[in-house]
């Protein structure tokens, strides 16, 4: 099974794809992961790529998709995974069809975990800690006793400064701004299985399973 997986922010994506990895044998494919082990191994396009891991900007989509593609060329690339973060527009969607069809493997399916944004905000703007102690709270599951104050060390809680509202808003602007293009793409060749995001994450990663099922007959 060759997934990719899709979601917003805050959208449970990375946990949905540690439980695939976990429990159907899958590699997980992270961008990041890719990144930072061509840097240590100091390939060609790892030694383009550090500056950017170091300045912490964004890499450029052609350097990307060349990291991928390497690390797919290579006598361990995955043949069975879950890509999380990548293909992220329409140009790298193409650039990973080219770097799959080289390698003679396919895609089974695209996932797409939907969440509604307003539950978005509210899933990441409700998210505080104490500078302090590392202690951690929501404002909905798990609020402090006195809003704003640590439990247990009566520090002033703080916000990531990504899950500030207006943040939340604008990530997700973006997130709904390539995946406008991206999706489509996949929809086109009937790879596209919409699954909601909502419930506990049993919930999910068994409308996931379902998703996939309904298109190849039993569970693997
Ligand atoms: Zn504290």
């Amino acid at each position: 099974m060759r997934l990719i997986l899709v979601g917003p922010p805050g959208s449970g994506k990375g946990t949905q794809a540690t439980l695939l990895c976990q429990r159907l044998g899958l590699v997980h494919i992270g961008t990041g992961d890719i990144l930072r082990d061509a840097v240590r191994r100091g390939t060609p396009a790892g030694k383009l790529a550090e500056p950017f891991l170091l300045s912490g900007t964004l890499v450029p989509d052609d350097l990307v998709n060349e990291l991928v593609n390497d690390r797919f060329r290579r006598d361990d690339r995955p043949e069975r995974f879950v890509m999380d973060g990548y293909p992220r527009t329409l140009a790298q969607a193409a650039a990973f069809e080219q770097t799959l069809r080289q390698q003679f493997l396919d895609i089974t399916a695209v996932v797409v975990l939907q969440v509604d944004d307003d539950e978005i905000v509210r899933r990441l703007s409700g998210r505080w800690s104490c500078p302090n102690c590392k202690a951690t709270y929501h404002t909905q599951h798990k609020p402090p006793r006195r809003a704003g104050v640590c439990d247990e060390c009566g520090t002033a809680l703080v916000q990531r400064p990504d899950d500030r509202p207006e943040t939340v808003r604008r990530r997700l602007r973006d997130y709904h701004q390539t995946t406008q293009e991206l999706l489509p793409f996949y929809q086109q060749k009937g790879l596209l299985r919409q699954v909601p995001g909502t419930g506990d994450i049993e919930t999910i990663y068994a409308a996931i399973l379902k998703a996939l099922n309904n298109q190849e007959g039993p569970a693997c």
